[in-house]
């Protein structure tokens, strides 16, 4: 079950006060899909994940967090939070992804994005999933040389990229990716499920299948 909470909130950019719903309890049952989306009923509580100023348009997980940086004013965020080619939501991300990004927060900001991707898979907007996931990949390699970790498990980053080059129609480059970095040696050195999932992307991706795949289907 899940329950929110309403809360008041002066926002971090703008200073004017605002009401924001957040999630204060939730569960899940069943599988989460190969990009780690989680299933019921965490699934719904996507919408309460990040929160948008009605007056300013600063995004985040926190409004109140104060924003020490001055892109929410800038044209490419005001665009971006009212963009037609994406959900309101998807916007809301993506503008989180941004401030993130100038903030050099890669991983974070690279989750964002795939969030948003998530927003756009829900609507059926098709290219503006590909695209939120192109800049999650983006992002993600840049959090990897920065030395953010993206992903804590072993081997979980390398599955992540494989999923993303899959789910953005690039077959060829997500093969050679794992060819290129995943030697066979170091591949047996990750939990046998992380094994498993990535073998699953290489037949995936041989058969050209950009759909959405659930963790459970390949156990
Ligand atoms: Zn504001």
């Amino acid at each position: 079950m899940t329950t929110l909470a309403n809360r008041k909130v002066i926002c971090g950019n703008c200073g004017t006060k605002t009401n924001v719903t957040v999630v204060a309890s939730t569960n899940s049952m069943g599988s989460p899909d190969l990009d780690t989306r989680p299933p019921q009923m965490e699934r719904s509580t996507m919408k309460y994940w990040v929160q948008r100023c009605p007056y300013c348009g600063y995004c985040g997980s926190d409004l109140s967090q104060t924003i020490l940086i001055d892109i929410v004013m800038e044209s490419t965020y005001q665009n971006q939070l009212n963009n037609t080619d994406f959900p309101r939501l998807g916007n809301s991300f993506i503008c989180q992804s941004m401030i993130l990004e100038r903030l050099e927060k890669y991983n974070k900001a690279g989750w964002a994005s795939l969030r948003a991707a998530w927003t756009c898979d829900d609507a059926k907007k098709i290219e503006s999933a590909i695209l939120a996931r192109k800049r999650a990949i983006n992002l993600f390699l840049k959090a990897s040389k920065e030395n953010q970790t993206p992903m804590k498990q072993k081997g979980g980053f390398e599955l992540m990229l494989a999923e993303l080059y899959r789910r953005t129609k690039q077959f060829d480059k997500g093969l050679k990716y794992l060819e290129d970095n995943l030697s066979n040696r170091k591949l047996r050195k990750f939990q046998k499920i992380i094994q498993k999932l990535i073998k699953a992307e290489r037949e995936l991706m041989k058969k050209k299948d950009d759909k959405c795949h659930q963790i459970s289907e390949f156990m």
